[in-house]
């Protein structure tokens, strides 16, 4: 995605752009899985981990970005699929690989309304998997 598009996204969502947020923004859509902010410092050494994590915290709020909690109760950060206004039905399952710690999305999988209680209204809500991805498993049976 050039530099120019990722300016246009961020238009949409109401954010503007700056040098930190096209990178940050980069970094995730480069990424292939959701990535945890530990991840990203180790992914961008020009920038510090309170710079990322301040552009996060912004995107987040514009649901430039979603965030679910991994297996082992750490963040992970993955872009919304929706361009412009989010709708729940960007909402898929996660898998979180206790052997190497990655996490994948399911993106098959959706997680549709759940009934809740009269007078109840969610935000957000996610759903992980937790247990070993398909190369741990070959990896640690084979040997
Ligand atoms: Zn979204
Ligand atoms: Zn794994
Ligand atoms: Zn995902």
């Amino acid at each position: 995605m050039t530099a120019e598009e990722i300016i246009t996204k961020l238009g949409h969502k109401g954010v503007k752009a700056t040098a930190n947020r096209i990178l940050v923004y980069r970094m995730l859509e480069e990424s292939d899985r959701p990535v945890s902010l530990a991840d990203m410092e180790r992914l961008n050494l020009s920038m510090d981990k309170s710079s990322i994590f301040r552009v996060l915290t912004l995107f987040l709020e514009h649901d430039v970005v979603h965030s679910f909690e991994d297996g082992r109760g750490i963040l992970n950060y993955e872009l919304c699929r929706s361009d412009g206004k989010c709708s729940q039905s960007d909402n898929h399952v996660h898998f979180y690989c206790e052997s190497c710690q990655r996490s994948f999305c399911l993106d098959d999988i959706h997680i549709h309304d759940i009934p809740l209680p009269d007078g109840f209204y969610a935000h957000s809500l996610s759903f992980v998997v937790k247990g070993e991805c398909a190369e741990c498993r070959r990896k640690n049976h084979n040997q």
